[in-house]
């Protein structure tokens, strides 16, 4: 069967990863994450090196091209990269005074991207996340010609996601990360590589989890509906193995195919 692009989706930390792995291998796709994108974005804003304190402008000056460019006066850049200057502009805008990204200029970013690899051979990894991006998706789809082939779904209970996610911790210098009990770092307490002691991040503090996992409920269940509607398949598979070796996520993610009836 031929493969076009591929959603990956479920709660953050239900091990949706080392699933993306099996299917970037299987079908030869690229991974287009959210979080990069906009990390990507962002940077190519900062390269400009305009020193000025951007959350000082009203959200009507961010979000007007015409004002928007007058932030960018003076930098050195050329016209081609002018769309995704300014598409850091607004992500780092909304990003730096912890709001939330409004859903079209995700899509704009997320279309930059999708189309500069002619929008095909992609697994999608944090988006879409909301129905009206997976209406900007499919319709984005259809007008490049190209198709979402199946939308693979990884379960995870709640408890576990939280009891697995406060265990994570990372190395402040290296950004290695450990788990107390899965990957335990020296004694405990101190990075391999370079002997620094290990932090919780702030985002894996239960209560941040908590939020989290509600967002999902909230956004990602009409989100399944509409796909479904739209003739999407969806495979689910459980995130949480007994044995998590190499051998049984790659077969985890071939059985869940095979009930869809896609044989690899
Ligand atoms: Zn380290």
């Amino acid at each position: 069967m031929d493969i076009c692009n591929v959603i990956v989706t479920g709660k953050s930390g239900a091990g949706k990863q080392p699933r993306i792995d099996v299917l970037k291998d299987l079908f030869n796709l690229k991974q287009l994450s959210t979080g990069d994108l906009f990390r990507s974005c962002i940077k190519a804003f900062n390269e400009l090196g305009i020193e000025k304190d951007i959350t000082e402008y009203a959200e009507k000056t961010i979000l007007d091209d015409e004002e928007a460019m007058k932030i960018l006066h003076g930098a050195d850049f050329k016209e081609v990269e002018k769309d995704e200057l300014l598409l850091g502009l607004r992500s780092k805008w909304y990003s730096y005074q912890g709001l939330f990204v409004p859903d079209d200029i995700t899509n704009s970013v997320f279309k930059h991207y999708f189309l500069q690899g002619n929008a095909c051979m992609f697994v999608l990894d944090g988006y879409p996340r909301t129905k009206s991006q997976c209406r900007f998706l499919l319709d984005l789809c259809s007008e490049m010609k190209t198709s979402i082939s199946f939308l693979l779904l990884v379960e995870n209970d709640d408890e576990r996601i939280i009891s697995r996610t406060i265990g994570r911790r990372i190395c402040p210098v290296c950004k290695t990360v450990y788990h107390i009990d899965y990957k335990p770092p020296l004694n405990g307490k101190f990075c391999y590589n370079d002997g620094a002691e290990v932090v919780l991040r702030a985002d894996d503090m239960e209560e941040k989890i908590r939020r989290r996992l509600n967002e999902y409920y909230e956004k990602t269940i009409e989100s399944l509906e509409f796909l479904m509607e739209n003739n999407i398949p969806i495979a689910k598979v459980t995130g949480h193995l007994e044995d998590f070796s190499e051998e049984n996520v790659k077969k985890s993610v071939l059985d869940s195919l095979e009930k869809i009836g896609l044989t690899v």
